[in-house]
């Protein structure tokens, strides 16, 4: 008779079982891991995306765990038969009260013992052979939710027996914290973080956990254990230190978007379209193109000659994290199409004439044009790269690029890394750069500790600035040079988002002073110029 009973009742147990799981991680994945991926990208948690198989892995476990589910439901089945649980039917036999706090109280028992199994899951004995699994997924989608050992699965399902048989509940009830289950169980494994701005300082939210509350689980392992609510881990003191932190920092990034990456490179390419020349003065080297609206850098080129003309190759673009790491040309034709847009070709056949170098031609790897180009220096280190479109030629734009590497003569011009007061230890990277006989200094990179996130942004910067990124930020700006000293600039701490009037001056060729004043109070720092490969290059 139980035989009978297992084939006609467990298919059904084991389809809403699969359904709950597939339909609800699905949604989440379909709705932000395929269409929205690109429009909610800068909240996604983690820097990249896992790879495929590990989705597979997930989905893989899942269906193991759907399979266990299904078996202990059809247990449950049994004894609810035989009249050994506590489900009740009539609503009157409690009263409406009781039906509504019913709910909650499976909520925060739920809560309770999942924090106790996992810390008990978490003991080095039994991680190994029960939990592992879970934490295969470092950077988890919405289909680790059931992605568990089957031992793990066995502990994760008996809260509901034993909510069964100790706490009266309605199917009402009893179909509601299933759904309430799943669906937190899902967005616990995200990836991107849903919940508002100012949640987890929120007095009466930040009780709720978010996202990144379990992705930082995933991350870290040893801390941020709980399921439904923070408070456990307050208690126990295993809330990560970073939590707050973290969240802050996704929900302060700026959206990206698609028209500004596009832009960007466009103009990188671009700049991929200027020239030079000269009478003794060799436009062979290595030199650095600038984004024309932030003044910020773009990309390096390096210029070589071959037999009577020139030929240019790009050797590093400076992209945006969002933008991705290595760029490829799919506007491109012939040989170039799909080719890695660093160490392309896109400069050549530039013959020399007078102090120019004309008939060149120069490829947009954004768009996969190709402009009929010129080219000529302004001085030993600074070039002129123009660039002809439209009909006839009869439209033109010059860039300016600057030869990297030269200006070490007794000048801030370059590449410095600026060094933490306390620890004595690199904090970023600024490149000073000359414009029109003025000293202004961007941030090119900024060497960040594993807690203190990817890509800050400034959120105490005051108008523009704010929430734009720090690196590409210009922080030096308008100093004049008076004598040995460069003077009435202004600099801007990121950190606090404050603009000090600041001096600067070399102690030596490899070493500035930088010198912020606050009413009649000032601090210096040292930075220390950048020793690298590229740097040495035009000596
Ligand atoms: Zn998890
Ligand atoms: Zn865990």
């Amino acid at each position: 008779m139980e035989a009978r009973n297992f084939f006609d009742v467990w298919p059904g147990i084991f389809l809403v079982d699969f359904f709950r799981y597939f339909i609800t991680a699905g949604l989440a994945f379909l709705i932000f891991w395929v269409i929205g991926k690109n429009h909610w990208r800068h909240l996604f948690i983690q820097k990249v995306f896992p790879q495929n198989k590990h989705l597979v892995r997930e989905f893989a476990y899942s269906m193991s765990t759907v399979i266990i589910f299904s078996l202990i439901g059809f247990c449950i089945y049994l004894s609810v038969k035989a009249g050994y649980t506590r489900i009740y039917d009539d609503v009157a036999e409690f009263g409406l009260f009781y039906l509504f706090i019913s709910f909650p109280v499976t909520v925060i028992f739920h809560d309770f013992y999942f924090y106790w199994t996992h810390r008990f899951m978490h003991l080095k004995r039994v991680y190994k052979y029960v939990h592992r699994v879970h934490h295969e997924s470092t950077n988890p989608s919405p289909w680790a939710a059931y992605a568990f050992h089957p031992w793990e699965t066995v502990i994760q399902a008996l809260v509901f027996p034993i909510m069964l048989f100790s706490i009266p509940l309605h199917p009402i009830v009893i179909t509601l914290f299933l759904l309430y289950m799943i669906v937190r169980n899902v967005i616990g494994h995200l990836g991107f973080e849903i919940f508002p701005q100012g949640w987890t300082k929120n007095k009466w939210l930040s009780w709720t956990t978010t996202v990144t509350h379990h992705n930082i689980h995933h991350e870290r392992f040893h801390t941020n254990y709980g399921l439904y609510f923070t408070w456990w881990d307050r208690w126990m003191k295993t809330e990560d230190s970073t939590y707050h932190q973290k969240f802050d920092e996704v929900k302060s990034r700026p959206k990206i978007s698609r028209e500004r990456s596009k832009a960007s490179v466009t103009i990188s390419v671009f700049l991929i379209t200027t020239a030079f020349i000269s009478n003794a003065q060799s436009v062979e080297g290595k030199w650095t193109t600038y984004n024309e609206e932030t003044g910020s850098p773009l990309s390096v080129i390096e210029i070589v000659k071959v037999d009577n003309s020139i030929e240019g190759k790009v050797s590093e673009i400076f992209l945006e994290p969002f933008q991705g790491d290595d760029p490829i040309c799919s506007k491109c034709s012939g040989q170039r199409k799909d080719q890695k847009v660093v160490n392309m070709n896109f400069l050549w056949g530039f013959k020399k004439d007078g102090s120019e170098w004309t008939n060149g031609s120069i490829l947009d790897p954004q768009n996969g044009e190709v402009y009929s180009s010129k080219l000529w220096l302004e001085d030993i280190n600074t070039m002129k790269v123009r660039g002809y479109g439209g009909m006839m030629d009869l439209f033109y734009r010059t860039q300016t690029w600057k030869r990297i590497g030269t200006s070490e003569n007794n000048s801030p011009v370059g590449r410095w890394h600026t060094i933490d007061d306390t620890w004595n230890k690199v904090k970023s990277e600024v490149e000073i750069i000359e414009r029109n006989g003025e000293l202004f200094g961007y941030i090119r990179k900024i060497f960040l500790l594993p807690h203190e996130g990817k890509d800050p942004v400034c959120i105490a910067c005051e108008g523009k600035l704010k929430n734009a990124k720090i690196v590409g930020m210009t922080i030096l700006n308008k100093f004049k040079q008076k004598g040995d000293k460069w003077e009435d600039g202004d600099i801007l701490d990121p950190g606090n988002g404050k603009v000090y009037t600041a001096s600067i001056w070399l102690v030596d060729n490899d070493e500035l002073r930088v010198r912020g004043y606050l009413g009649p109070f000032y601090r210096t720092q040292t930075w220390k110029r950048v020793k690298s490969s590229t740097t040495q290059l035009g000596k």
